[in-house]
């Protein structure tokens, strides 16, 4: 049976092509190579369907030719493709034949942008290569292997070629711990909220702290957000750690807030899987209202990506706040691309420089360059800048000299548990 639009094998027939030749795989190896095709959705919305049915079948006689002597392919649905390859004993050594695959995408790139103009086509591939020590492996498995690799070579550059390779099997059994194990974590309130104090620079004075989140496991062992937050925010569970971490934050203020014992403003990080929802705004107004607690106790962290990712959702998000009466923060300012230009675009308070430009050992002069104008330029726009990731005294004194109004840092405290944070405040009475 035939794909009536490529004239490819169908899956079921590739499946059974496949199998065969697992099943009697001698010294010739077996690649499976899995392709899907980036942004082949603006074809169909710019030129349409016509235009964008001719592009698949051109891309499935491409294909077809392989880089071998390719005994099938198919397209497994919409525009992802799969082919199975012989590599010839003693031929080519697995990278290489990576190297092919990926020099092939990106001929086919320029030839596809040439024709389609100012379409940005490119293509993501897969590869897993089966040998004699795969004879028992289900075709089901070496296909889904090369498609798990296709998903990592998603996530990188364009036109990227990966080999399956087991440590991605263990990645994924992690992913999957960890997001079914969420639920449960919750109801058991395994979550708890750290407290990292921020300083007033002249002072050093406490002036803040930034809420902070840890998986304690019923084990005793923790599991760091830099492990877990990645892998739930792509689940979408990131929203309910984070609404669990603003309650417990909330909870705590109130409580102190009673007793008539100090608070200071408490910082909370927004996730992006946030920008696209329409509750989180009213979710903050209702636990200001529920726990009555002054929005000038309450400060919101957004990472410098959010905002490049779609920064009129981030604009609405900050506006939002800033009618609530809530400040906003642009975290991690200079760890990826950040656009000065945002600055004067978005209306936000505070700067969080990153911790990248204070690296280990005595402070580089590029650094402390960049650093005194950043700190120069929020000033100038009337935002304050607080750094983050001090650990010397140079670093603070540096800061100072610029006038860099607030820092944060092992130097002062690593992040602690609400009874620690709780003698931090009371200390600085
Ligand atoms: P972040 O917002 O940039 O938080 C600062 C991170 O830097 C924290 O790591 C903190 O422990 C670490 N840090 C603080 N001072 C120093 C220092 O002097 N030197 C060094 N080397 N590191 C320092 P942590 O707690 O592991 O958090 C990692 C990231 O996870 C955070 O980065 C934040 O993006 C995210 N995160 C943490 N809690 C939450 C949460 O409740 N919700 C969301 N959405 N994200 C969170
Ligand atoms: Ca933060
Ligand atoms: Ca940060």
């Amino acid at each position: 049976m035939k794909d009536t639009l490529t004239g490819l094998d169908s899956y079921e027939v590739f499946l059974e092509k496949v199998q065969r030749e697992i099943d009697r795989i001698g010294d010739d190896k077996i690649a499976i190579v899995y392709t899907d095709i980036k942004h082949f959705k603006y074809i169909n919305d710019t030129y349409g369907y016509k235009v964008g049915d001719a592009l698949l079948k051109e891309f499935a006689d491409e294909f077809m030719l392989g880089c071998g002597p390719i005994f099938s392919a198919s397209r497994v649905y919409s525009d992802n493709f799969v082919a199975a390859d012989r590599i010839a004993a003693g031929t080519r050594s697995n990278e290489e034949f990576r190297e092919i695959i990926y020099r092939m995408n990106c001929e086919r790139e320029a030839r596809f942008r040439e024709k389609y103009l100012s379409s940005r086509l490119q293509f993501n591939t897969g590869i897993s290569i089966l040998d004699k020590d795969s004879r028992s492996l289900e075709a089901e498995t070496a296909i889904s292997n090369a498609n798990l690799a296709r998903k990592v070579a998603k996530e990188m550059e364009s036109n990227c070629c990966v080999l399956f390779d087991q440590s991605m099997m263990e990645g994924i059994k992690r992913e999957v711990e960890i997001t079914s194990g969420i639920p449960r974590a919750l109801e058991r309130k395994e979550f708890q909220v750290y407290f990292q104090p921020k300083m007033d620079t002249d002072t050093l004075d406490l002036i803040g702290a930034e809420a902070l989140v840890r998986w304690k496991k019923p084990d005793g062992k923790f599991i760091y957000p830099d492990e877990f937050i990645p892998l739930i925010e792509r689940s979408g569970q990131i929203v309910d750690v984070d609404y669990y971490v603003y309650r417990e934050v909330f909870h705590f203020l109130s409580e102190r807030l009673k007793e008539g014992k100090k608070v200071v403003p408490i910082s909370l990080n927004v996730s992006r899987m946030h920008l696209n929802r329409t509750d989180f705004i009213t979710y903050v107004q209702s636990l200001l209202e529920e726990f009555r607690i002054p929005c000038s106790l309450i400060e919101f962290e957004l990472t410098e990506s959010i905002y490049l990712d779609n920064t009129e959702a981030a604009l609405e998000l900050i506006k939002g706040l800033h009618k609530l009466g809530i400040k906003v923060s642009m975290d991690d300012f200079g760890s990826g691309y950040s656009s000065l230009n945002l600055l004067s675009k978005l209306p936000i308070d505070i700067i969080k420089l990153d911790k990248v430009f204070l690296k280990e050992g005595e402070m580089q002069e590029s650094d402390r360059i960049i650093i005194s104008c950043v700190v120069d330029m929020a000033k100038k726009l009337h935002i304050t800048s607080l750094c983050e990731g001090v650990e010397t005294q140079e670093q603070c004194d540096y800061l100072k000299k610029v006038g860099c109004q607030m820092q944060q840092g092992f130097y002062f405290s690593k992040p602690v548990p609400k009874e620690d944070f709780e003698n931090i405040m009371e200390g600085s009475v």
